[in-house]
């Protein structure tokens, strides 16, 4: 049975929430036997399945880390969130948004069926591939380096440093990648490239192969959950607005076909990858309870075993329990 329901008994030193998520990560760690591994790009099968870390990164300076916490992944889709941010900076939101829709497709995230069944001028999100390389097409830039330099950019505001590209990652995707070509030729097809064809793809394999760890994920959450700014610095590292609009495209698309699900039963923005991160966002909140991180955190989440729909199994129950437990959801 899983303990530590909060109560007016509940302690909420850092040791006690210690404590709590220790006892939750190696209870959900069983459920990790549920998942896969991704193996549709080779490398990815190296991941050990049994993995499963969190971070939290509190607004009130508090820190949680439990259990696989130190394993480097590749971003994956989470690049997309970002990718977003910095087209939506460059380019201007209407000008992205006329590009791209902002619906949920209830569809695998490498679906093509549903671009061709409903005759769609635009893909439907950028968090599905379609969408994710169509916005990759419009970031400036000749060279896939040239492209991805704003989001590099964007990842040293956050982070205080630049993570790179994980080449064997980066291969693999590239060798394993007949699907997100034949989207590409699609988008192609539709008008919803702007950039050559190669030079999208190849700018979207190195987005992807971005070698991040969980506290970048969590410190990347926390940003979001403040609107962009980087309270320790007082910066507004991304626009409000567009903070905003890409947390509203994470509830509803971060998940891909089980976004819905996501939102109800965690209820806070999130993001996932095939890899096995999760980024998620817990804003403010203004509850009576005494309840941990009130004012808000951001969650990194690694577990490379994968349910059907390309996230974290074991992460996802994490993410629900503990959410639960310390009433995280916005609604
Ligand atoms: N690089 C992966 C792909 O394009 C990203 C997908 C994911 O993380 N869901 O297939």
């Amino acid at each position: 049975m899983v303990q530590g329901a909060v109560n007016r008994h509940t302690k909420l030193s850092e040791e006690w929430l210690q404590k709590y998520v220790d006892d939750w990560v190696a209870f959900y760690r069983k459920h990790t036997k549920e998942g896969k591994v991704a193996s549709y790009i080779p490398v990815l099968k190296k991941a050990n399945p049994s993995h499963l870390g969190i971070v939290i990164s509190g607004n009130n300076g508090i820190t949680i880390q439990s259990g696989d916490v130190s394993i480097p992944f590749s971003i994956q889709s989470i690049s997309k969130v970002f990718t977003f941010i910095t087209a939506c900076m460059q380019r201007g939101i209407s000008y992205v948004l006329n590009r791209v829709d902002v619906e949920p497709t209830g569809e695998a995230f490498n679906s093509i069926m549903h671009l061709e069944m409903g005759k769609v001028e635009k893909p439907f999100n950028p968090f599905v591939n379609a969408g994710a390389i169509s916005v990759t097409s419009l970031l400036d830039g000749s060279t896939p380096e040239e492209k991805l330099e704003p989001l590099y950019e964007l990842f040293e505001k956050m982070l205080g440093y630049r993570p790179k590209v994980n080449r064997e990652v980066y291969q693999s995707e590239k060798e394993s990648s007949v699907r997100n070509r034949a989207i590409g030729y699609y988008l192609l097809e539709i008008g919803a490239l702007e950039s050559d064809l190669e030079l999208t793809l190849d700018t979207y394999f190195q987005q992807c192969s971005i070698e991040i760890s969980l506290q970048d994920l969590a410190t990347m959450g926390k940003i979001l959950a403040n609107d962009g700014e980087d309270l320790k610095t007082g910066k507004e590292i991304i626009p409000r607005q567009i903070a905003r609009l890409v947390k509203s495209l994470m509830l509803t698309c971060g998940m891909y076909d089980a976004s819905g699900k996501f939102a109800a039963y965690v209820g806070i923005p999130a993001k996932s990858g095939v890899s096995g991160g999760i980024i998620a966002v817990v804003p403010p909140r203004a509850r009576a309870n005494e309840l941990p991180f009130l004012s808000g955190c951001g969650i990194g989440v690694y577990g490379p075993a994968l349910d059907s729909q390309g996230n974290s199994l074991a992460g996802i129950k994490l993410l629900r329990h503990i959410s639960n437990q310390w009433d995280f959801s916005i609604f």
